[in-house]
């Protein structure tokens, strides 16, 4: 018979074998959820200053700074860019700006 445990021992198990069985969470949704959608200032990339020092890329926590084939910065994913600003604000060169959405009424970014 299936030895219950008291809540001092599940608190600290001592080996695997004491951790309780838990629900197993199949296939994050990350991928298919349109964070875009949640923008309210869009980062606009401006080719010309940037350096493509990667920490834009390195910085953003959607993965929405696109590289190409080289490594370079090559644009922002729109789909996935929630506007948190943190791209334009680590840039050395000031090569992203922060612009309202209202700014592009007739682009939502989508795909
Ligand atoms: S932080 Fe600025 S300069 Fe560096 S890769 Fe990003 S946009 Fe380009
Ligand atoms: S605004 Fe935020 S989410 Fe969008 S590209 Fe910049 S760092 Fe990523």
């Amino acid at each position: 018979m299936k030895k219950e445990m008291n809540s001092a021992e599940m608190a600290r198990p001592k080996k695997w074998q004491d951790v309780p069985m838990a629900g197993v969470a199949f296939g994050a949704s990350a991928e298919a959820v349109e964070t875009g959608q949640w923008r309210s200032i869009r980062p606009v990339w401006d080719s010309e200053k940037c350096i493509s020092c990667l920490l834009c890329w390195n910085q953003c926590p959607d993965r929405a700074i696109l590289t190409d084939e080289n490594g370079k910065v090559s644009g922002i994913d729109l789909f996935f860019c929630k506007g948190c600003g943190i791209c334009a604000h680590v840039c050395p060169k000031d090569a992203i700006e922060m612009k309202p959405e209202a700014d592009f009424p007739s682009d939502s970014g989508s795909r």
